[in-house]
């Protein structure tokens, strides 16, 4: 693989910034450059220092473009492809209704594949290069979603639906075969390239106390493994979790119960938790996955980002986009919306920790910081370049526009895959290879 070297505005957060002119909070060189070497950014920088050591590399000239770390999303389902924008119900009805129907069509594995290629392709074309999937409960639509990963050298996480209740024929596995398709999988592809495997029992409604157990026996087994799972999301869904769990003080008590917090669980949505159940979150430091366009379209509630970010035992966030509830790939369309559920809630998000929490911030949540989120020299190449220019709309309101934070403003707030102009994963051009 040849030697690549970038050039354009680099930015990379050093950490949460704390307000829109906080510049210790990052790293920017208006003109910057990255050199590329295997797979690693080996050198970043101002441009001529970095072109200085990169003899014989092949210049790609970006400018006036942003340069960014890839986006990352935390919380997604590969197979709702086709349940994206269906109309007219909440958290349960829809599954019942529009996902469940779909997810089971996952048990061909060609339509499996099929829709891992268009649904990576179409993570790259809106400038994410790490998503934590759910694939649905077959065991072959995590061989398509993984297999489509490694073979576009993606650092992908993904796992495979334990679900063995409260679905559909054809949707439900067992305490055992869950268990055993999860632990072949386990077996078979985390850790090879750039795989991570993540145990998944969908949420607690569809899966007895049995098979809770048995992810938790999997958790305990596989203690490096992300765990992804759904939390307090609506209410009919609360309400139904305390029917299925009598003894439960909450809902949160049940994954802790069963052994199913830590700091590699990611739990989606977190929307209506009590004190009680956001301190366990933060004592046993649990992830709470804000997933805003989700949360507006099946009118679930507002994520209070701000309130659990700055209590007393705070939580660990991250963002996502939670596509098939989600109504965008895009992280940009994403914290646009997260923006507004922000400020719903009295508070405001500033740019830059908006940008930090789609690039750095998610990486932390993600415990992967070593390796993506961020341009430093030794992390892997997964890039993203920015056009707050892309659309006529974009160019005419960027006359006005004076600082970076403004920049980042627009382009969260006007922006989608048109102001991707390129990605590039694990240090090769991914965006201009779809065609
Ligand atoms: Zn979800």
């Amino acid at each position: 693989m040849a030697r690549l070297l970038l050039r354009g505005r680099t930015l990379s957060f050093l950490r949460w910034p704390d307000a829109a002119d906080d510049h210790a909070a990052y790293r920017y060189e208006e003109d910057g450059g990255l050199l590329v070497d295997e797979g690693r950014i080996i050198a970043a920088g101002p441009y001529e220092r970095v072109a200085a050591m990169a003899e014989g590399a092949r210049a790609i000239d970006h400018r006036p473009h942003l340069i960014l770390p890839g986006f990352i999303d935390a919380h997604v389902h590969f197979p709702q492809m086709q349940v994206i924008a269906s109309y007219g119900a909440e958290l349960l009805d829809w599954l019942n209704k529009y996902t469940f129907p779909e997810e089971t069509k996952f048990r061909d594995a060609q339509h499996g594949r099929r829709i891992a290629r268009l649904f990576l392709d179409e993570t790259v074309r809106h400038g994410t290069t790490t998503v934590a999937a759910y694939c649905s409960v077959h065991r072959q639509s995590v061989e398509a979603f993984f297999a489509e990963s490694h073979a576009r050298n993606m650092l992908n996480i993904a796992g495979k639906v334990m679900m063995d209740r409260n679905a559909p024929e054809g949707l439900r596995d067992t305490p055992q075969s869950g268990y055993d398709d999860s632990k072949t999988l386990i077996a078979e592809w985390h850790g090879k390239g750039r795989q991570h495997y993540a145990i998944t029992p969908r949420f607690a409604i569809t899966s007895s106390p049995e098979q809770m157990e048995m992810a938790g026996a999997l958790a305990s087994e596989y203690p490096d493994l992300h765990i992804q799972t759904h939390l307090s999301e609506n209410h009919a869904e609360i309400a139904f979790t305390q029917e299925l769990y009598p003894w439960s003080r909450d809902y949160t008590d049940i994954y802790e119960h069963y052994g199913l917090l830590g700091r590699r669980t990611l739990l989606g949505h977190c929307i209506h938790l009590s004190e009680r159940e956001a301190d366990a979150l933060s004592r046993s430091g649990s992830v709470a996955v804000f997933c805003p366009t989700s949360n507006l379209f099946l009118g679930s509630g507002l994520f209070d980002y701000q309130r659990y970010r700055t209590r007393a035992q705070p939580l660990r966030i991250a963002a996502a986009t939670d596509v098939g509830g989600g109504t965008n790939y895009s992280m940009l369309r994403t914290m646009d919306e997260g923006y507004k559920v922000i400020a719903l809630n009295g508070e405001k998000l500033n740019p830059l920790a908006s940008f930090w929490q789609i690039t750095r911030g998610n990486a932390e949540a993600l415990s992967i910081a070593d390796k993506v989120g961020t341009l430093e020299e030794g992390t892997d190449a997964d890039i993203v370049v920015l056009d707050a220019r892309a659309t006529p709309a974009m160019r005419l309101r960027m006359e006005t526009v004076t600082t970076l934070a403004e920049e980042l403003f627009l382009l969260q707030t006007l922006g989608d895959d048109r102001a991707v102009a390129e990605v590039y994963v694990a240090g090769s051009p991914a965006k201009s290879m779809l065609g």
